[in-house]
């Protein structure tokens, strides 16, 4: 097997892995899933574990060292901390994290603790009842928030905080949520609407800006110092507060696009390997893993795919063509 790195026309190097184990979730946040009526795939469509397990443990040996299990809601599929104990276990493996919404937290941080994971980002965009209700269509404000404290007090660290930025809707979420997080040290990310929603309702109008946050936040909390010595592959542009408070993260896609720094490579949980959020083709691993294929026709299908990876998604020009799958579909 050539194990030599995975490194793409552009050269970017690839050792970052997303992994989505369900297209599934509990809530329904209007600029990722529908509020009704949603096609799910069927269980035979889903990679088992060992699957996750087998095609994860090829990635690792072409270079891959950092993984992110997330999805649609990673914490409804069933048995969880199973995978997370498997991947946790794989040699090579010197990051494992998870993505969640936080809603089931209270019941799954401990068993996901003991299974090995140390690295959660939880995704809440708001503090307010009646804004989480608009936003996710559900009424789990408080289960959201209770998981986050349990998240705490088992010590997962560091705790990261997602926040997707809609104008016109998040506005009077930026402050509290910054101070919620400065409060309990967790970095929040404020990150821009994508196109990425299922209904294709993103509009360039309704980005609230990295420039705009930033704005509000140096204004009202304490003013923001850009972090120049961050490792530059990360997807969020970081900022501190100089009063020496805690830091806040961008993941600015639509404003401040890093596609020349990517280094990842997302697993969808239908089998489908992407090399970008944005792609249009995939490659298709399950079918592969499921003919008996070896361990060598997997590494090539995965070299191939990081081979076939463009410059960068064009958000920002006529020529942007949203992805055939919404959010929830890929893995965020
Ligand atoms: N359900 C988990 C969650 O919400 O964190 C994991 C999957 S979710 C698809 C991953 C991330 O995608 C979330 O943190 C959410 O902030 C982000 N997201 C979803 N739709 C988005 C959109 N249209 N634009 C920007 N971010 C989006
Ligand atoms: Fe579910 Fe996450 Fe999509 Fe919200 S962003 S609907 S929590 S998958």
């Amino acid at each position: 097997m050539d194990t030599s790195p995975l490194v793409d026309t552009f050269g970017r190097a690839h050792d970052n892995l997303r992994i989505s184990v369900t297209d599934r979730c509990n809530i329904r946040c209007f600029y990722c899933m529908p509020e009704r009526g949603v096609d799910f795939m069927e269980r035979e469509e889903i990679l088992s574990f060992e699957e996750i397990e087998r095609f994860v443990r090829v990635a690792v040996r072409l270079g891959i060292n950092k993984l992110r299990v997330t999805g649609g809601e990673p914490l409804v599929r069933k048995d969880l901390p199973v995978l997370i104990r498997k991947l946790a276990a794989i040699p090579g493996i010197r990051d494992l994290a998870l993505t969640t919404n936080a809603v089931l937290l209270s019941e799954l941080a401990k068993p996901l603790y003991e299974a090995g994971l140390r690295r959660i980002n939880v995704h809440l965009d708001t503090l307010d009842g009646e804004r989480f209700r608009q936003i996710t269509r559900r009424n789990d404000l408080e289960r959201a928030l209770a998981g986050i404290e349990t998240c705490l007090r088992l010590g997962y660290g560091p705790v990261k905080l997602n926040a997707v930025a809609v104008k016109g809707l998040t506005e009077p979420d930026v402050v509290p949520i910054a101070r919620y997080c400065r409060e309990r040290g967790i970095e929040p990310r404020f990150i821009e609407f994508m196109p990425l929603d299922a209904q294709q309702i993103w509009d360039r109008a309704r980005v609230l800006t990295a420039d705009e946050i930033i704005r509000v936040l140096s204004e009202e909390i304490s003013p923001l110092v850009e972090i120049s010595d961050r490792d530059p592959r990360a997807p969020a542009t970081e900022y501190r507060y100089a009063d020496g408070s805690g830091c806040v993260g961008f993941i600015a896609s639509v404003t401040r696009p890093f596609c020349m720094n990517c280094n990842r490579l997302r697993l969808t949980s239908d089998g489908k390997l992407r090399y970008c959020l944005f792609a249009i083709e995939e490659a298709d691993v399950k079918e592969l893993l499921r003919s008996g294929a070896s361990d060598d026709e997997i590494a090539r299908l995965i070299r191939s795919n990081v081979k076939e990876k463009w410059a960068g998604h064009e958000i920002n020009s006529v020529r942007f063509v949203p992805p055939p799958r919404p959010m929830y579909a890929i893995g965020g």
